[in-house]
């Protein structure tokens, strides 16, 4: 029960280590290494367990450092919420070098567009921003390879859901798909069995 038995890239360990995590929590212990294998995962879990940075492991561990192109993308229902998973993103990739930008309504769309082609690895952000920059092309989906909701049902139940679907349509075929929520409302089971390959199921 260590992060030293994950396999992690040094880097990332550093990172863990640096932002001041010592033992992995149960969710980070069971889901960490099934994202890690590209495997798609829906973890139950409440917000407090751990859960943001067991995707933010498993997100940073699989990106292509050499390639600056949006390679994953994270899904929140709030802006507070987007810019702390950034927060936490940048800080255990920090010796990994991620770039990461979030992107929230009610802040300027041709700055997003400037962080955007300026190249990041990673965007996280709220479903209405991030559809509208992939409809304008100002993102691309062409290097996803990694796609989260975090906070699902809540997503769900603050209406995001065509959005949701509108954005699944624009990403590639096979990416592999990460789905955190407290509760599994039917909405959200729907999403799993319609967009997800074969899920790994964690409960904590
Ligand atoms: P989350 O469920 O991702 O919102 O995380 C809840 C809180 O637990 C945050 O303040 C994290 O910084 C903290 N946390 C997450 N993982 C660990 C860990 N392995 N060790 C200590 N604190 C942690």
């Amino acid at each position: 029960d260590s992060f030293d038995a994950m396999g992690l890239h040094e880097n990332l360990l550093r990172g863990i280590y640096a932002y001041g995590f010592e033992k992995p929590s149960a969710i980070q212990q069971r889901g960490i290494v099934p994202f890690c294998k590209g495997l798609d995962v829906i973890q139950q879990a409440q917000s407090g367990t751990g859960k943001t940075a067991t995707f933010c492991s498993g997100i940073l561990q699989q990106l292509d450092y050499n390639v600056v192109e949006c390679q994953a993308l994270v899904l929140a229902p709030t802006r507070e919420l987007a810019q702390q998973i950034e927060k936490v993103m940048r800080a255990l990739g920090d010796y990994l070098g991620v770039k990461v930008h979030a992107c929230f309504g009610g802040t300027s769309v041709r700055e997003d567009q400037r962080i955007l082609s300026s190249g990041v690895h990673v965007v996280v952000a709220t479903p209405g921003r991030v559809f509208d920059m992939l409809r304008r092309q100002s993102l691309r989906p062409d290097y996803i390879k990694m796609f989260v909701l975090d906070e699902a049902d809540e997503m769900l139940s603050k209406g995001f859901k065509d959005q949701i679907y509108d954005i699944f349509q624009l990403l590639p075929p096979k990416i592999q798909v990460g789905v955190f929520s407290a509760t599994m409302p039917p909405e959200a089971l729907e999403i799993t069995r319609k967009f997800m390959n074969k899920p790994v199921r964690i409960l904590v």
